[in-house]
């Protein structure tokens, strides 16, 4: 205190120039320090805050890339469905995703369809995405069949996380799922790959993730021991969606009607499976609009509550306006978990983030 107050009654001296700008160094300095401790990259953290907080800008913290949508199954739920064959040439793509960096992406998610049918595109892809824009974390989502390990070799440096889809440990369900190569109509036979995947992720320091679709084949499944024994880090499990657009009726490529199960069904398959390390489910109510997704032709899509609809391509609009013409619910975002530790070198938990109700089941009964 007497510091202070000598201090104080030294004011009128600050007026000096040279002594004004040390006494706003010196106040800064704690400031200043602390950012740069926690936040590895200052500048980029305080230009993005100053985005959202002055400019009001919405910042696509992170982002599902569907490059294409062509694939090797024929799931009948898929909600991404082959409607074209198109994916961006490397340039272009490298150039979007720029823009989405610069606009704040932190995490870059690449989805299909199948990516590894594209196997030297995502790598090339995934590479520019962790050397040239220093994201945090850059994951894939498969179905598994066409990883290697000669891939992840070669690109698995760029890689924090593997996500390996599967529905059953049957190939029976696989069958009636549509989880089959679609020339030949074989199940994919998941258990056996889905260990050797998990042996080349640890082999090559990427996080090794599992996703499963919940549907109307595999609802009374008990997953249990397979997948303690796999030991993701993180069990994404989703409530099958319907979109409008990509498989709600007959006329689509796909139609998912037959595969919905009610709240009640997830949440039992939810209470056998919530002990399991990692497990972390995800209702209708928090997939609708809570992702981020740009398409093959770069465009954000709409979450579909009507007809599916999508924004003009960012890189002849921008980022912010082609954001302003969908619909991103970003508090489902944060409530479903959105950010978490994401990193290669995070060593996570694979704790849950959920909170709220799951389709009439409190998520908080199911004790996380
Ligand atoms: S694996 Fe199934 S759900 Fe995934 S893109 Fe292919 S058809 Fe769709």
């Amino acid at each position: 205190m007497p510091l202070l107050r000598a201090l104080l009654s030294n004011l009128p001296t600050l007026s000096h120039p040279l002594l004004l700008t040390t006494a706003i160094a010196l106040i800064s300095l704690p400031f200043l320090y602390f950012h740069f401790k926690i936040f590895p990259k200052p500048t980029r953290y305080l230009t993005l805050l100053y985005r959202r907080k002055i400019l009001g800008h919405t910042i696509p913290i992170s982002v599902n890339y569907h490059f294409t949508r062509v694939c090797n199954a024929a799931c009948k739920f898929c909600f991404h469905t082959e409607l074209t064959g198109y994916h961006a040439p490397l340039p272009t793509a490298q150039n979007a995703l720029r823009l989405l960096a610069e606009s704040g992406m932190r995490k870059l998610n690449f989805a299909g369809g199948e990516p590894f049918l594209y196997p030297k595109h995502l790598g090339q892809l995934c590479k520019f995405a962790k050397e040239e824009l220093q994201l945090e974390s850059v994951s894939i989502v498969s179905n598994g069949t066409r990883v290697s390990e000669q891939w992840l070799a070669n690109w698995g440096a760029w890689i924090d996380i593997l996500a390996i889809s599967c529905d059953s440990m049957k190939a029976e369900t696989n069958q009636l799922i549509g989880r089959a190569e679609r020339t030949t109509g074989v199940p994919f036979d998941n258990v056996t790959q889905l260990f050797r995947i998990r042996d080349w992720c640890r082999k090559f320091g990427v996080r090794f993730k599992l996703n499963t679709v919940v549907c109307a084949k595999n609802w009374e499944e008990d997953m249990v021991d397979v997948v303690s024994e796999l030991a993701p880090f993180r069990w994404k499990v989703f409530q099958v969606l319907v979109v409008d657009g990509e498989n709600e009726n007959e006329t689509r490529r796909r139609d998912a009607r037959s595969m919905v199960v009610t709240d009640e069904e997830f949440g039992w398959f939810c209470r056998r499976h919530k002990g399991v390390k990692g497990f972390t489910p995800e209702p209708n109510r928090l997939m609708r609009a809570s992702y981020l997704i740009l398409d093959e032709y770069l465009h954000f899509l709409d979450a579909g509550n009507d007809k599916r609809k999508h924004s003009d391509p960012i890189l002849e609009v921008g980022v912010q306006k082609a954001l302003s013409q969908v619909e991103w619910d970003e508090q489902a975002f944060n409530e479903r978990g959105g950010v978490y530790d994401w990193s290669r070198d995070a060593g996570g938990n694979g704790k849950t983030a959920c909170s709220g109700e799951l389709g009439g089941v409190k998520l908080s009964d199911l004790e996380f």
